[in-house]
């Protein structure tokens, strides 16, 4: 390993496990690339460089010397545990690094963490870019969806890097600066929400396929496959078939019924539901599917609830364009999902100060990411023929989408209730739909009752001003300084 220290890599990778080795050969294998390489173990290095010698890696043993075998600016990528890992290494490198470098954190940090440690490495004169990857270890190593924050000057030298190896969709490279700061990361959080929300849908088309429709998980898997051909075309889609349709060696069993039906989670679905509260932005969608995980991992609540509720309605029977309305609920309810992403995506800019353009988000999670799809096309081009939409459900095409399946979804929804069978998802994006669709919402009586009993004003639909009703009183109404709250 290089004890020297003449400059010859133009970037850098720190953390050798499954992700930072991938995204080391990833890099090295594209032209133009030098990779310098350190983990802090040097076992791991020594494993990668000697398993991997056509890549050509500047191997260190100590950071002092990784450093050193970086070109100017320095760049580094670093891909290690996040939390604890990540400051240690940040604050390594930033005491080697010079006015000018470049510190990238690419593994999933929360973008609090992010904007935090931003403010104190870019204090040093030494840029910080937090940037999301997603693909897991396959994206890492055949092209991810990257989610760069960070300065514009940072993303001079680091954009054609991370162009370099990024999935291409489209004849695009799936990567673009994000905006500032902690976008990058804020926006990879979004896409994790999203995917979560994606994730339960599908499932819960699954349910109703088999517990409604009759079929088995590989009659589900045609009917998967099926739609992979259509407007749901999608990974999620794609892999959802194969996984349908796969037997479980050791019974015969169909693989999916020897699964323990307990989901678990990573903490990025509920990352962005607790900031998407903050923001006050409804994200029901992957709220629903953050609880539906919760809810699978409580068995001791499930065999408590089911010892009493003994009587389980007869599941509805359905005639041959069940799997159509099913289609079209799924859509209906992504486009939901998708729609209190973008939005979620459109308030944290807003908060932070990032100027985030939203085609392009969709643009770069067409490829390499857990939630491509052909959907995310319609997205650009709805973000494209109006940049101010107020909500994805107001774009002409996803209007009439949703219109066209909407009798088939409000079906499936009640179809499922009257069966009993669990669709928080598609009936939590029904009412989303609803609510956005009412001319007039209960919210009214909310309002009137919060000034009954805590005095907090309303405003009238016939005058302008702010209101209160003596409630314990006469019960007259008086006007009210400042703003209803
Ligand atoms: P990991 O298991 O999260 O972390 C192991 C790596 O961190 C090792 O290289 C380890 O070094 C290093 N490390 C831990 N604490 C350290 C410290 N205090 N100082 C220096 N190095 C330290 O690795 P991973 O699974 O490859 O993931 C790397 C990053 O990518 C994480 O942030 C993870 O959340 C993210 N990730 C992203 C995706 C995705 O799809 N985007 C998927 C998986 C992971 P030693 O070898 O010396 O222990």
């Amino acid at each position: 390993m290089a004890e020297t220290s003449e400059a010859t890599a133009n970037i850098g990778v720190v953390g050798l496990a499954v992700m930072g080795s991938n995204l080391a050969r990833n890099l090295a294998s594209r032209e133009g690339n030098t990779v310098a390489v350190y983990n802090r173990s040097p076992e791991r290095t020594k494993l990668l460089t000697d398993e991997h010698p056509e890549a050509g890696f500047v191997a260190s043993e100590k950071i002092e010397d990784f450093v050193a075998s970086l070109t100017k600016p320095r760049t580094a990528i670093i891909m290690v545990q996040a939390g604890k890992g990540t400051d240690a290494v940040i604050s390594q490198l930033a005491d080697l690094f010079d006015e000018g470098d470049i510190i990238v954190d690419g593994g999933n940090a929360l973008f609090t963490d992010t904007i935090r440690r931003e403010e104190a490495i870019t204090a040093r004169g030494i840029h910080f870019v937090g940037t999301g990857i997603s693909g897991g270890e396959e994206g890492a190593l055949k092209g991810p969806s990257i989610m760069p924050g960070g300065s514009n000057e940072s993303y001079v030298t680091l954009g054609p890097i991370l162009e370099s190896i990024a999935a291409i969709a489209e004849g695009e490279p799936c990567v673009t600066h994000v905006g500032t700061g902690g976008a990058g990361h804020f926006v990879k959080m979004i896409h994790n929400g999203i995917e979560y929300a994606d994730m339960q849908l599908i499932a819960e088309s699954y349910d109703l396929l088999t517990k409604i429709g009759g079929l088995s998980p590989a009659g589900a898997a045609d009917v998967f496959t099926e739609w992979n051909s259509g407007d749901l075309e999608s990974y999620l889609i794609e892999i959802t078939a194969e996984v349908l349709k796969q037997v479980d060696a050791k019974t015969g069993k169909p693989f999916v019924d020897i699964v323990l039906d307990q989901a678990g989670s990573k903490g990025t679905g509920v990352w962005t539901v607790q900031n998407a509260l903050d923001l006050g932005v409804p994200v029901g969608g992957i709220a629903e599917a953050v609880f539906a995980r919760a809810v699978s991992s409580h068995p001791e609540q499930r065999e408590a609830a089911q010892a009493v509720i003994t009587s389980r309605p007869t599941p509805v029977e359905v005639g041959e364009s069940f799997s159509d309305d099913v289609n079209a609920a799924l859509y209906a309810s992504k486009v939901v999902a998708y729609a209190q992403g973008f939005d979620a995506i459109i308030a944290g800019a807003e908060k932070y100060g990032w100027e985030i353009n939203k085609g392009n988000i969709a643009k770069i999670w067409r490829g390499g990411c857990i939630i491509r799809a052909q959907f995310l096309n319609r997205i650009v081009e709805a973000y494209d023929n109006n940049p101010e939409l107020k909500t994805l459900l107001a774009d002409p095409y996803f209007a009439s989408a949703v219109a066209n399946g909407e009798a088939a979804w409000r079906r499936i929804v009640s179809t499922a209730a009257l069966s009993g069978i669990p669709v928080p998802g598609f009936s939590s994006a029904l009412s989303y739909y609803d609510s956005l669709a009412s001319k007039r919402l209960p919210a009214s009586l909310v309002q009137a009752q919060r000034d009954f009993f805590g005095a907090h004003t309303y405003k009238r639909v016939d005058r302008e001003g702010t209101f209160h009703t003596l409630w314990s009183g006469d019960r007259s109404e008086i006007e009210s300084e400042g703003s209803s709250h």
